[in-house]
């Protein structure tokens, strides 16, 4: 279905088969069931769609929990499965910063560091070499933020589009 895409063969071999376990068998992915944070995203250049999870602690402040679901192509789906190993049992602060952080470090404005809980998130480096799927990789992480901010903000749900700043095309 996403086989327009043809920039997943040339990333290293080893990569693209930690993407595709990932891909195949997505981590904590389907409704949460009792998540305060629950919000959209989409990215409308490659047609991915998520919708990512967070369950909180008694006090309101650490991720217990976090899951997405969804549809889109391998890279979206690696991406959001590793976003929720990053992301269990962080503070909503630290998870704000960790999303900041792999965004400026797929977007090549930061040096890419792997956290040693998450090693499988290197295979997600070659993607820097094709902007355009660059927000495939990004899509989960962000949602996950703006999640946070309308949680903190105290609204829930609400969509997040990954607007493409360089270009306008659709489809
Ligand atoms: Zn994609």
């Amino acid at each position: 279905m996403q086989d327009a895409h043809n920039e997943e063969k040339n990333l290293d071999q080893l990569y693209r088969d930690v993407l595709f376990e990932h891909y195949r068998r997505p981590h904590h992915k389907g409704e949460l069931a009792g998540a305060e944070i629950v919000t959209k995203g989409n990215n409308p250049v490659c047609g991915d769609k998520v919708t990512v999870y967070g369950k909180l602690d008694a006090q309101g402040e650490r991720l217990e929990e976090v899951g997405f679901d969804g549809k889109g192509c391998a890279i979206c789906i690696a991406s959001s499965s590793m976003m929720t190993e990053t992301m269990r049992g962080k503070t909503l602060a630290e998870a704000s910063a960790a999303s900041d952080k792999f965004k400026a470090m797929m977007r090549n404005e930061a040096a890419f560091e792997v956290p040693p809980e998450v090693p499988d998130l290197e295979a997600l480096e070659g993607v820097k070499k094709f902007p355009v799927r660059v927000k495939c990789a990004t899509l989960a992480w962000t949602t996950l933020k703006n999640g946070i901010l309308a949680y903190q903000a105290g609204k829930t749900g609400g969509e997040t589009v990954e607007a493409c700043e360089t270009n306008t095309e659709k489809e």
